[in-house]
């Protein structure tokens, strides 16, 4: 018998340790360890890894990242409520797995593994865009991590791999992939989840990119996409107004042409502009 399998089902823990889900804390939980299982291999090789994993709740995926052989997990944890059920875990793997009771906003526990380091969680979904945004920060690149492989609903995980020409397409997707290599690894229905969500999951993984896809200044790139995006309705004309005095040059030099949207422009061409723009 493995260590795993002699921790009781996650069904039990909930009910042992009282831990009805909390809506206010985000919480849909995955008790199919098999499920939990495949989602730590989506992060590749752990077995040399440091993992950060952000909302373990009840400990479904941190079995699962244990059990593939992560090296060390941090967990970091708001709800005390599951600390007693993730210290049954720590207890089969000593010495593998320890428990931050915080709020993933409020800490860096980055600083406390060693790399290599990656980053797995289904996270609660009201912070989720906020860490990712966090990670992806091109002002501290490359950053201390190789992969993130995090479960979003399906919604934000398509916004994150969406390509120009699609609704999905905006400033998550130029940040994303600008910087890393984005796919989305697995999706899932909300009846995965107990309680079940309102709506479908999938999981994303990114990998780092030693250099970014094409070069710009990120100072330079993320106010003239956000500004873009920021009416994305409008031709480019109207929504860079004011941007550079030149702007329609600018534009023609990096392949644009003043009629087009936001949606319409990839990465490459939004990496031109912003080169154009810091001649
Ligand atoms: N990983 C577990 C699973 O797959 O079953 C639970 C996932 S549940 C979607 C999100 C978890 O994040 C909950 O356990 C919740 O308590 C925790 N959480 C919510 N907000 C948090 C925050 N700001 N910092 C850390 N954990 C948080």
């Amino acid at each position: 018998m493995s260590a795993i399998d002699s921790l009781p089902p996650l069904r039990s823990v909930i009910a042992a340790h009282g831990l009805t889900a909390k809506k206010s804390m985000g919480q849909n939980f995955l008790l199919d360890l098999n499920l939990t299982a495949k989602i730590a291999r989506q992060a590749g090789d752990l077995a040399g890894s440091d993992v950060l994993e952000v909302g373990p709740g009840p400990g479904g995926l941190t079995r699962g990242l244990l059990a593939e052989g992560a090296r060390r997990v941090l967990a970091v944890e708001k709800d005390g409520r599951c600390l007693p059920a993730l210290a049954e875990i720590a207890e089969i793997y000593p010495g593998r797995l320890e428990v931050v009771q915080a709020d993933a906003l409020e800490i860096d526990p980055l600083a406390h593994l060693t790399p290599p380091i990656r980053i797995v969680a289904n996270l609660p979904y009201n912070v989720g865009t906020e860490l990712l945004t966090r990670w992806l920060d091109p002002g501290h690149w490359p950053p201390v991590w190789e992969s993130l492989t995090l479960m979003f609903q399906r919604e934000v995980a398509q916004r994150i791999v969406a390509q120009p020409g699609s609704k999905a397409y905006g400033r998550l997707a130029v940040l994303a992939q600008w910087r890393c290599d984005a796919r989305i690894v697995m999706d899932l229905p909300a009846e995965a989840f107990t309680p079940p969500p309102k709506v479908r999951s999938a999981v994303v993984h990114l990998t780092a990119r030693a250099e970014p896809r094409y070069p710009a200044e990120p100072k330079i790139l993320l106010p003239l996409v956000a500004k873009a995006f920021g009416q994305r309705r409008k031709m480019l004309r109207a929504a860079l107004r004011g941007h550079a005095p030149d702007l329609e040059d600018r534009l023609a030099a990096a392949g644009i042409a003043p009629t087009e949207r936001a949606e319409q422009v990839s990465l490459e061409r939004f990496c031109a502009l912003a080169r154009e723009l810091a001649r």
